[in-house]
């Protein structure tokens, strides 16, 4: 069965039945106009002769210019005049990138999506017979190599965005770095507007470069905060505080700018005040946000009265449902106003875009390579970032491009982000290339274009191994429960969640949990409704004192009242659809890897202790001891605050389990729920058990520092218990 699905996944090897239309059509389309004045068209020869040349090829060229729209239809065009077919795949970092984009070039082809240019995203497949172009996500690339280790059936392969240098990515680049020696007829196009050549360079031998000249279609005004600011209409506030606002040592510093208004005056030649403004803003932190400041320069450019729609970066998760996302691309007959997060900042073009309002942060995962805890933090963006962003606007007509921080600050911050294998956590990329059978994940991964650190590589190995997913230390290969964790293809720490929903019988449960965790929440607070939105999820919670039991009532709600129930609740109808579908698709793997699944308790709260039991088992070591309202410390001793929007956010002396923490102002717990002292005893993984009290009692070391002391005889059930457990999953 898992063969024939992995199949079914691997579009190349579809035969190409049907003679897609010619060259005539693209010529017909009323965007061939546009098509010939980009950039990049005058260079679609020396691009086609470029890639027929060399192996490998970079094409360089500002945003804008035509190398995601243009490059795929120059080597379509140039197989279609010599009648020859070519299947050509080019990957996008996210599947909203991948469905525009697609969609953009099946118009400029005249043709309907599906003849000869098509996108497959998760959950949606819309190849056909005669589609020579695939617009993929990264993920599905790698799906496909799963089966088709060689892409067998593809003609090119086009990265698209390599500067942005994600994980996915990486680990894709290695797996083709490997294929190009197999297939020396597979070509490998690389592209990016903003991406240091050098290392691609060295990465891939006898690669070759091509540079499109010529700036975006229209120019762009581009200004600095000292710049923004007197055309302010007034600035409220700023000095009021006189300091930062922020709290606690919580993510970046401030950029190593001066913050002395005298400096500051001499520096940029500013008059006084603004010279004062200037330092104040200075001593801000990536995480201090100035909300007021962003609607301030929204209100001057709305009432300027000059046309256009306005694109603002913020740093977080704005959660924009994916019908929000549909609606940018409308255009509109008012004043278009979009916030975006990175998503919309490579790939995807909103018409009518004319001012790009950049804060200059993003919002990214780091591990904290000390206390080995990954936490999404707000930092200081790249200049790469931020180039993408100003190539937002003037792709339709003349743009400016506001810039909510200083020049200084700009000169301050790095070329390029750091590549997110050298700052995320490696457990899930160590899992896949064990059970790839790539070699030893150190030796593998030292082949990535920038490799991880030993040290977190080793934690990653650690890890896996405490959850009994390797053989050794070294990842050599899985064992049984590894295979079966790498085969439901989440995040292990959520396989083993289900896995032991199994004998703890509340596995439908488990299957929603998991598949939120490992997507996104689906519970909303809209501005100035926080209150209201707090309530319902308490509603939801009913008496569990846990959020992911509020979120499998709130699923399970959903599953009968659809839309009504979803905004009656406060929970977004998009994520719950999409949840679903995961769930569904978790529940068919889950069926494959599991032998029998028993049913689940009927009373709910046998079923809620259930939950509880096995969130404690599988979330361990993410435990914190909370001691006023929702102000703790986590097992390793860091402070940590349960989220305003948990329903635990007032809990006080008791212990909860957690999947995720994010570091904004505080070290935030997310997605908790508080447990018994019973079943922390049961299922954590303690480290010794100690009688004190002449035998009357029993101090048991959970972690270093972290002591429970209990009565000799209830330590005895509990350790006959755990031996039980401990059984079963050997
Ligand atoms: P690049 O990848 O070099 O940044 P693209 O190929 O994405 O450039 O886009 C080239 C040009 O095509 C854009 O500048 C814009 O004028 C036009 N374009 C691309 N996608 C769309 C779209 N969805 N709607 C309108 N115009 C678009
Ligand atoms: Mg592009």
């Amino acid at each position: 069965v898992a063969r024939q699905r992995s199949e079914a996944l691997d579009f190349l090897r579809r035969d190409a039945r049907a003679e897609p239309r010619g060259l005539s059509s693209a010529e017909m389309s009323p965007l061939w106009g546009s098509r010939q004045r980009l950039p990049a068209f005058a260079l679609g020869p020396q691009i086609c002769a470029a890639i027929r040349r060399h192996q490998v090829t970079l094409i360089l060229g500002a945003t804008g210019c035509g190398k995601t729209t243009q490059v795929p239809q120059f080597i379509l065009e140039d197989f279609l005049q010599r009648s020859a077919h070519c299947r050509i795949v080019a990957t996008q970092p996210r599947r909203i990138s991948a469905v525009s984009v697609a969609e953009r070039v099946a118009k400029e082809r005249n043709t309907r999506l599906g003849e000869s240019v098509s996108f497959k995203i998760r959950f949606e497949d819309k190849i056909e017979d005669t589609t020579q172009v695939v617009f993929c996500t990264v993920g599905i690339l790698l799906k496909v190599m799963q089966s088709n280790p060689n892409l067998d059936g593809a003609t090119h392969i086009i990265v698209d965005e390599v500067h942005e240098r994600d994980l996915h990515t990486d680990f894709l680049l290695i797996l083709l770095r490997r294929v190009l020696n197999e297939r020396p007829d597979l070509k490998l196009v690389l592209m990016s507007a903003t991406v240091d050549p050098s290392a691609f360079q060295s990465y891939f031998e006898g690669i070759h470069t091509v540079s499109i000249p010529g700036k975006t279609n229209f120019p762009i005004q581009e200004l600095f905060l000292e710049e923004i600011l007197p055309k302010l209409p007034d600035r409220p506030g700023w000095r009021r505080s006189g300091k930062s606002n922020s709290k606690g040592s919580m993510g970046q510093k401030p950029l190593p700018v001066p913050q002395d208004e005298r400096a500051l005056a001499e520096a940029l030649q500013l008059p006084m005040d603004l010279a004062t403004d200037l330092a104040w803003v200075h001593q801000q932190r990536p995480e201090d946000i100035d909300y007021e400041l962003v609607v301030q320069v929204v209100q001057m450019i709305h009432g300027s009265n000059e046309p256009g729609g306005i694109l603002i970066f913020m740093p977080g998760w704005f959660e924009l449902p994916t019908w929000e996302q549909q609606a940018i691309f409308a255009p509109q007959s008012g004043r278009k106003v979009v916030v975006a997060t990175v998503l919309a900042e490579t790939s995807i073009t909103v018409e009518d875009i004319v001012y790009v309002v950049d804060c200059g942060r993003s919002r990214s995962t780091f591990l904290n390579e000390d206390t080995k805890i990954s936490a999404l933090r707000t930092v200081w963006y790249s200049k790469a970032n931020g180039f993408q962003r100003r190539g937002r606007a003037g792709r339709c007509r003349p743009g400016v491009w506001f810039r909510l921080f200083s020049s200084l600050q700009w000169e301050a911050m790095d070329e390029y982000q750091l590549p997110e294998m050298q700052r995320s956590p490696l457990e899930e990329l160590c899992l896949e290339v064990a059970s790839l059978q790539l070699g030893r994940p150190v030796d593998f991964l030292a082949e990535a274009l920038s490799p991880p650190s030993k040290e977190v590589l080793q934690h990653a190995l650690e890890l896996l191994h405490r959850l009994g997913a390797v053989t050794d230390a070294e990842g050599h290969s899985l064992t049984p429960l590894g295979e079966q964790l790498a085969r439901l293809q989440v995040h292990p720490m959520l396989g083993k969640l289900l896995l032991l929903s199994v004998p703890f019988r509340c596995h439908n449960q488990m299957l929603t949990i998991c598949a939120s965790l490992g997507y996104k929440s689906p519970f909303q607070c809209p501005m100035g409704m926080e209150k209201a939105a707090n309530q319902a999820r308490l509603n939801l919670a009913q008496k569990s004192r846990s959020d992911l039991i509020a979120l499998v009532n709130a699923y399970e709600g959903w599953r009968v009242g659809k839309r009504d129930f979803a905004r009656r609740n406060f929970l977004s109808h998009e994520t719950l659809d999409y949840i679903h579908r995961l769930r569904e698709d978790l529940r068919s793997t889950s069926r494959e890897v599991l032998s029998t699944v028993p049913e689940d308790h009927t009373d709910p709260d046998d079923l809620a202790e259930a939950c509880k039991a096995v969130l404690t088992a599988g979330l361990f070591p993410n435990l914190a001891w909370l001691q006023r309202r929702g102000k703790g410390k986590s097992i390793s001793g860091l402070p940590v605050v349960v989220h305003p929007g948990s329903v635990n956010s007032t809990e006080e002396w008791s212990t909860v389990v957690f999947y995720e923490i994010q570091e904004t102002s505080n070290r935030f717990l997310y997605d908790s729920t508080v447990v018994g002292l019973a079943p922390s005893l049961l299922f954590a993984p303690s480290r010794s058990w100690r009688e004190v009290h002449r035998g009357k009692r029993v101090v048991v070391e959970l972690e270093q520092s972290w002591h429970v002391a209990v009565d000799v005889q209830v330590a005895d059930e509990l350790f006959k218990l755990r031996q039980l457990v401990a059984n079963f999953l050997d």
